[in-house]
């Protein structure tokens, strides 16, 4: 099944394994980086890290069984999955014991890992559909609108209208005012006909929440359409399209694509730009993953900005839950920290659960520079 909404995460979410381990697997199979070899080897790797792991947990023989036998489960899938689906990315939720499986095609490459709790590890596919800002594609005609709604790389139609406007008048055909008059009566039919869609289009935002609106228009009447929009609106329209009211959905899609893709990387850029600009002026700008950590420990992180997908394991105070690189013990209470698979996730989670924001930046980008992670500060202390 592909990942299309919030309401399956929701349903993940819910799910009571009541106490007992259950297993989150997500595997990064983007072949646009990742060739099938490395992504095979991947799959190998982590299943025979996590069968070590499962059985380390030291758990009760019921349990541990239970694991291997999720991640036998995996392992059956994954192959499959791997021969027959060209997602960007898979995920397995599985708790063999109750006979429980779900599978998931992901659009994006998320972390590779595998993970055992008593609930399902769920926060990966919400930074997917975060990634994904519902769209609304506008094709307008001298006669015809169509919508059509598109999230995760998906093209759906929402809903289509058709209006009475006369064809334009013939050259010849008529002559002096009685064609002006004609002209003037057009006129009024396709204003008619905007008023409608922009009418229409704003009870679909209501059913159909969208984030952006994507506009096509016949014969350049963009201008006059836009002003017929409610002021909501007007500041969702994010980009005109060259797609007309009457191409194939598939071609709609392949240019919503395309623009998307061009403001999310706009959108990145801007971002990374305001962090180097706050670094370089020592203002309230952190960078590196051992001074973000050190920030985020100090309480000081309002807005984390990450490479997508960068990783390194570190260790964390039991206690305190306070994240370090390398610290055998917490200097704080001195007990032993643990070690964590992966100390930017756990700092992701931090942020979100204090209520600060993380932004996600596709590689290739500045923030390379500045290793991979920064954060804005609320404050210095
Ligand atoms: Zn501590």
């Amino acid at each position: 099944m592909k990942l299309q909404s919030r309401s399956q995460i929701e349903a993940l979410a819910k799910f009571k394994a009541q106490g007992d381990l259950v297993t989150s697997f997500y595997l990064d199979t983007d072949k646009g980086r990742l060739t099938k070899k490395e992504i095979q080897l991947a799959l190998k790797n982590l299943l025979s890290e996590a069968r070590t792991r499962a059985c380390a947990l030291g758990a009760a023989k019921g349990r541990t069984d239970s694991l291997l036998g999720d991640l036998a489960l995996v392992a059956d899938h994954g192959a499959q999955a791997l021969a027959s689906s060209n997602a960007a990315g898979l995920a397995f939720f599985s708790h063999s014991q109750k006979q429980f499986w779900h599978a998931l095609e992901l659009p994006h490459g998320p972390r590779s890992r595998v993970v055992f709790d008593t609930n399902f590890y769920i926060r990966p596919l919400a930074a997917i559909l975060e990634k994904y800002s519902p769209i609304c594609a506008l094709l307008i005609g001298r006669r015809e609108a169509r919508w059509y709604d598109v999230a995760m790389n998906e093209i759906r139609l929402l809903d289509e209208l058709e209006s009475d406007v006369p064809s334009r008048v013939r050259e010849g055909g008529f002559e002096g005012t009685s064609a002006k008059r004609i002209e003037r009566h057009i006129d009024a039919h396709l204003q008619d006909h905007f008023k409608r869609t922009a009418q229409r289009t704003f009870d679909l935002s209501k059913k159909h929440p969208f984030e952006w609106l994507f506009i096509g228009c016949e014969d350049n009447h963009g201008p006059d359409f836009e002003p017929h929009l409610h002021a909501y609106l007007r500041d969702r329209t994010k980009a005109r399209l060259k797609a007309r009211v009457g191409d194939a959905p598939a071609k709609v899609l392949q240019e919503v694509l395309e623009v998307e893709a061009k403001l999310k990387k706009a959108e990145e850029e801007e971002t990374v730009q305001k962090l180097v600009a706050e670094l370089e002026r020592g203002g309230l700008a952190a960078s590196g993953l051992r001074d973000t950590i050190h920030r985020l420990n100090q309480f000081e992180v309002q807005t984390l900005v990450v490479t997508h997908n960068f990783s390194k394991p570190g260790r964390i105070c039991p206690t305190h839950r306070i994240l370090y690189l390398t610290e055998p013990k917490c200097p704080i209470c001195d007990k032993k920290t643990e070690i964590v698979q992966d100390v930017v996730d756990e700092a992701i989670e931090t942020v979100l659960k204090r209520g600060g924001t993380v932004r996600h930046i596709t590689p290739p980008s500045k923030l390379d520079r500045y290793g991979e992670i920064g954060a804005f500060l609320k404050y210095r202390s």
